[in-house]
């Protein structure tokens, strides 16, 4: 039966005047790799401390926000972490947020190895689609940059299962870093024209404080896109919808389509619909907060729904954010405290 919020709060806009469409759930703190650009292992060691199990959101509590989310407006939500397929019965989860009515996009994000494991049973509870994280398709290249010894084969193995199981069309997300993975593109681009999965080149971003980022290791959309159409002529096609962060390509030869999220270059923060519910229940409304708010303790207080509806909507109206936009304003030696990415998610 479908679970339909029942109080509203009419739209809820931001300073900006942008609405809150999109949430990103974050279900754990804990990864399987550790990409350098997210968990370093010399950071993300033995001994770090992950949340204890008290500090995490449970399935319930998740769900709830979720369903004052939707009844404030938003319509698509994206499961992340950390490695979402980590969290015990993830499956769960998602029956939880397919029950609730008007999520129109539920979707999860993933580095793909256990995906082969799980796909099927993701979409019978009613998973709409997945995006595989995938840096390189060469099996060393691929090993260095998750920062385990894991199995390219894997992963590709998962992006089938997810195929054979609907969960399409599938998007395959590659950070691009200079010096690291950009002899990969053309690679990437060859392996998935004629499946119907897009890859999508993403700009290394300045998220956190912990990967060593700098502006040399960008690789401008502009430059992907040259190299791309080198090899495979590609022309650009209409976005899919209002504020979708990729800019979208189309194989001349018909062999599908690319993307390109120009994160760093060409920042799209004036339709940027997003929050973000980290592990612990903080409401985070851009990738490069510093602040949030902790909705876990309102919950747990037992507020009721509309007490919380309340509580995001204050918090959203009152959001200025547009980090990527001012990026280029400011001192770059200067880092800003951040909350980092494998707790939020991307
Ligand atoms: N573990 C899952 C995965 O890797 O798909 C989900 C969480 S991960 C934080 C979400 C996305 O953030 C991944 O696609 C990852 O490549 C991206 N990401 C992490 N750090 C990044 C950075 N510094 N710049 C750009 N993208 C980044
Ligand atoms: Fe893990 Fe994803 Fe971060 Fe890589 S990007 S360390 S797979 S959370
Ligand atoms: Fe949204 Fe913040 Fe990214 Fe701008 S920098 S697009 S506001 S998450």
């Amino acid at each position: 039966m479908a679970d339909t919020p029942k109080f509203r709060i009419s739209r809820v806009d931001d300073a900006r005047g942008r609405p809150v469409r999109d949430l990103r759930i974050s279900v754990t703190d804990r990864c399987n790799f550790r990409c350098p650009y997210c968990m370093p292992a010399e950071v993300f060691g033995e001994h770090y401390t992950f949340l204890p199990r008290e500090e995490i959101l449970t399935f319930e509590e998740i769900a709830r926000l979720a369903r004052v989310f939707v009844s404030l407006g938003v319509r698509k939500v994206r499961i992340t972490g950390g490695e979402p397929l980590l969290r015990t019965d993830l499956v769960g989860l998602v029956t939880r947020l397919r029950a609730i009515d008007g999520i129109d996009d539920l979707t999860l994000t993933t580095n793909g190895l256990l995906l082969a494991r799980h796909a099927e049973a993701l979409a019978r509870a009613g998973l709409d689609r997945v995006t595989v994280s995938l840096d390189s398709v060469d099996p060393d290249v691929f090993r260095a940059l998750s920062g385990r010894n894991v199995e390219l084969a894997d992963v590709l193995a998962g992006v089938d299962a997810a195929a054979a199981a609907g969960l399409t069309p599938i998007k395959l997300n590659c950070v691009v870093q200079r010096g690291v993975n950009v002899d990969g593109i053309e690679a990437l681009c060859e392996r998935f024209r004629g499946t119907g999965h897009i890859v999508r080149f993403i700009e290394f971003m300045d998220v956190g404080t912990l990967n060593g980022w700098d502006l040399s290791k960008v690789v401008p959309a502009r430059e992907i896109l040259d190299l791309v159409n080198a090899r495979f002529p590609i022309r650009p096609i209409e976005p899919g919808y209002r504020g979708e962060v990729a800019r979208r390509y189309a194989y001349e030869d018909g062999g599908g389509e690319i993307g390109v999220i120009a994160s760093v270059t060409a920042p799209f923060c004036g339709d940027c619909t997003r929050a973000r519910l980290s592990t612990r229940g903080d409401l985070v409304t851009c990738l490069f907060a510093n602040q949030d708010l902790n909705l876990r303790a309102a919950l747990r207080a037992g507020e009721d729904d509309d007490a919380l509806a309340n509580l995001i909507a204050r918090r959203w109206r009152g959001r200025d954010d547009r980090y990527s936009e001012e990026r280029n304003a400011r001192t770059p030696d200067v880092p800003a405290p951040r909350i980092e990415m494998f707790r939020i998610g991307g």
